[in-house]
């Protein structure tokens, strides 16, 4: 009998979808096909599957059965026609990116998106004669002009790192199709359990898989999903340019996407509770949660994000960067690492981590105090979380 999981809630596709395809011989796990080629007795068959004919794999820089069930689960996770997947984040990215823009496009996009992205926009991109209006995050009316003047790609993250702001999906991918541009969205810090950037408007969707989509930080990879149409043109730019993703991440991809649901539930729950604790703290300036009503963005976050607010937070300390440095190693249950969305809880300050690269003045602009501390919530008791939380905040204080 086949396992149609179209119509299943999440929780059930994160644990069956994809996977039928690929059992081997009654295994009830799909197997890793850790073969570079596909061999074949019969001439005529060979012909067919080159020639996509006929269901089959030549090559896994192309296809692979291990690779294909990862791409059918998360396909069916994001609600998409198509998606194609990659060797990590960075790869969906610019394979997505460059797959869809020819030089003298104009991309729009905002300030706050992840340093990779970033740096696709401000060095790599103009390298090509393809200009990107990197706009004010939160700031929907100066976006919308930007995109009014013309713009073959809307680039959006939602919310973003390292201070969870909140980007109004709907309200830009609306404008964006206006201007006749393509939208895409990078909705790594939601998850599929959390937000359906498609379902808002947005014609593409990409994760860094090497974070809650895995979700036990030892596999890289990368996904995008959209309509056939364009995850073709994704994926044949992906199979030329080579960044494929290896089977054997790809199975560890899939066997932590078996748990996503309930990692990242009880990761939004934790975030929650975390993040009313912090705002209680005298010792803490600000805290940066899309769940707290405090957030300029709560309202959006509330529409967008049906699921839950994500186990991602972050929060300033009284008193600098001094203070961050003495706080940091009092912190028991966690991982000081610049990674995030794993079972372990990690802690890391942007300004050694991810915005290691820009100026304290340039970090001050982009609303990045230096005592900024980015905790990704693990899946451990909530309760053990905080008190840790407050020990290390009282022997930082004392
Ligand atoms: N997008 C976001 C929001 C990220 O946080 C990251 C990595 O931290 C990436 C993309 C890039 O992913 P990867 O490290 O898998 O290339």
């Amino acid at each position: 009998m086949t396992r149609d999981t179209r119509n299943a809630k999440l929780a059930t596709q994160t644990v069956w979808a994809g996977e039928e395809q690929s059992l081997l011989q009654g295994a009830t796990q799909v197997p890793i096909a850790q073969s570079v080629a596909f061999g074949y007795q019969d001439l005529d068959d060979w012909q067919q599957v080159a020639l996509g004919q006929k269901q089959g794999h030549i090559y896994s820089r192309n296809t692979n059965p291990t690779v294909a069930a990862l791409e059918e689960k998360v396909r069916a996770l994001e609600g998409a026609e198509a998606a194609t997947s990659t060797a990590s984040g960075m790869a969906a990215i610019s394979n997505t990116i460059f797959s869809l823009v020819r030089p003298g496009n104009r991309i729009v996009t905002v300030k706050d998106t992840y340093g990779g992205a970033n740096q696709l926009f401000r060095e790599f991109l103009p390298q090509i004669n393809v200009a990107a209006c990197l706009c004010n995050t939160t700031d929907f009316s100066a976006i919308e002009a930007e995109i009014a003047k013309g713009c073959k790609l809307l680039y959006l993250e939602t919310p973003t790192n390292p201070t969870l702001k909140v980007i109004d999906i709907e309200r830009l991918a609306h404008k964006g199709h206006e201007a006749g541009a393509v939208v895409v969205t990078d909705s790594t810090f939601a998850t599929p359990v959390n937000q359906h950037p498609l379902q808002l408007g947005s014609d593409l969707v990409v994760h860094s898989a090497s974070k809650y989509l895995g979700g036990h930080a030892d596999a890289l990879g990368g996904i995008v999903c959209g309509s056939q149409e364009l995850i073709r043109s994704i994926f044949h730019y992906r199979e030329i340019t080579g960044a494929a993703l290896d089977p054997f991440a790809a199975y560890l991809l899939l066997r932590g996407l078996k748990t996503l649901a309930l990692r990242v539930e009880r990761q939004n729950a934790s975030a929650m509770k975390i993040a009313h604790f912090l705002e209680a703290q005298p010792s803490v300036e600000q805290v940066f949660y899309p769940g707290l009503a405090s957030h300029p963005q709560h309202e959006i976050a509330k529409r967008q994000m049906p699921g839950g607010f994500g186990g991602m937070l972050s929060f300033a300390l009284r008193g600098g960067y001094e203070q961050v440095r003495k706080f940091l190693p009092q912190l028991r249950f966690v991982h000081r690492a610049a990674n995030l969305g794993a079972v372990e809880t990690i802690v890391g300050p942007p300004a050694t981590t991810s915005h290691v690269e820009v100026s304290a003045a340039d970090r001050a602009a982009m609303g990045i105090p230096e005592a900024l501390v980015r905790y990704s919530v693990g899946i451990e008791d909530a309760d053990d979380l905080i008190a840790d939380l407050g020990q290390a905040l009282a022997s930082a204080s004392a």
